[in-house]
């Protein structure tokens, strides 16, 4: 499905502008009108940025999920909001976000708002890339819901999503979605412990209504929240239960693990386009466009061209403006020179 070789994407998010930080804090302040200036104004800023990258696919940078009820959970209905983590101080980690409560039958009856999301991306974008939006899978959700008597575990919970998300899905494809992620990093960061086949058959089922009607891809990476991993970083134990995942794009992270397995593209490739993650969003080291291109031209000696996509490691919402900024500029310097050497540009 892909027509161009050596494509460049993003997983989703960006980090936020300081004033839109600032005023997630204070919404309290702001009338519903303004709330939606805000979020026009935030998404054109990393629209912007991505533009002066040059990306051949672009996002809204998630920008308008600054607010627990402008998030996922906060479409959800049954489930009490629990912000405060068990750990507060100390290192940042994924251990301090909260983890909610059940208190009813879960039901999304307004979706989860990333329609909304995907018609303002294409309101305020320029023509030329393509346009992506960015959905959690069901398993990935469940991820901070607690079970309870009704949703005894977190598969039970996962079940229950799973028809949210789908709907989510066939939805976007409905307003003329042609390129969604759908993440399910939890898979990723828990292979090597749980059941991958079960997890193949979770992904599959979620997004069998779409398939072959939008180019439809998966991040798998190890976490990142404050830029902190919680999974073993090994591709691995997904391997090969993950072949059967139906997607056109697999996206894997690969900057921050130095390139370990790189060699397990080529059988990858033989089954989907192999999104690299070539820029590592967890570094303050800023990588040139000359360590980009030595970094395409590494992949290409396990996959051919039109097989890969690049990408960063992550999201970059975890990442500094300035530095996420940057990244991307190097990251579409460097594939375009590699694309201009081999006479694909
Ligand atoms: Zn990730």
């Amino acid at each position: 499905m892909k027509t161009n070789p050596l494509r460049t994407t993003v997983v989703g998010s960006y980090p936020f502008p300081a004033w839109l930080e600032h005023a997630a804090e204070h919404l309290t302040d702001f009338g519903r009108d303004d709330i939606a200036e805000l979020q026009r104004d935030a998404a054109m800023i990393a629209i912007q940025d991505q533009m002066t990258a040059g990306l051949d696919v672009i996002t809204d940078g998630e920008q308008t999920r600054f607010d627990f009820n402008l998030s996922f959970y906060g479409y959800i209905e049954g489930i009490a909001r629990e912000d405060a983590g068990a750990r507060r101080y100390g290192p940042p980690a994924h251990d301090q976000r909260g983890k909610h409560q059940i208190v009813g039958e879960l039901r999304a009856p307004r979706g989860l708002g990333v329609v909304e999301e995907y018609k303002r991306l294409v309101a305020l974008a320029p023509a030329g890339p393509s346009l992506k939006a960015s959905v959690p899978g069901p398993y990935t959700l469940s991820g901070r819901l607690i079970p309870n008597a009704d949703y005894p575990t977190r598969y039970a919970l996962t079940e229950a999503l799973l028809p949210i998300v789908r709907a989510e899905l066939e939805a976007l494809v409905a307003a003329g979605c042609a390129e969604l992620t759908v993440d399910e990093p939890s898979m990723s960061c828990y292979a090597y412990k749980e059941d991958t086949d079960r997890f193949v058959d979770i992904f599959n089922r979620t997004v069998a209504p779409v398939v072959g009607k939008t180019r439809l891809s998966t991040h798998l990476c190890f976490g990142n929240f404050k830029g902190r991993a919680v999974g073993p970083r090994q591709y691995a134990p997904m391997f090969p239960a993950f072949y059967a995942m139906t997607v056109d794009e697999m996206h894997l992270e690969m900057a921050s693990r130095e390139f370990a397995e790189l060699e397990t593209i080529t059988s990858l490739a033989e089954h989907y386009d192999v999104a690299v993650g070539i820029v590592d969003v967890k570094s303050y080291y800023i990588e040139t466009a000359d360590d980009i291109a030595r970094r395409v031209r590494a992949c290409l000696r396990y996959a051919p061209a039109d097989r890969l996509v690049f990408a960063p490691d992550c999201g970059l919402s975890q990442t500094a403006r300035w530095a996420a900024k940057q990244k991307l500029v190097n990251m579409v310097a460097g594939v375009r020179n590699v694309k201009r050497d081999l006479g694909l540009a």
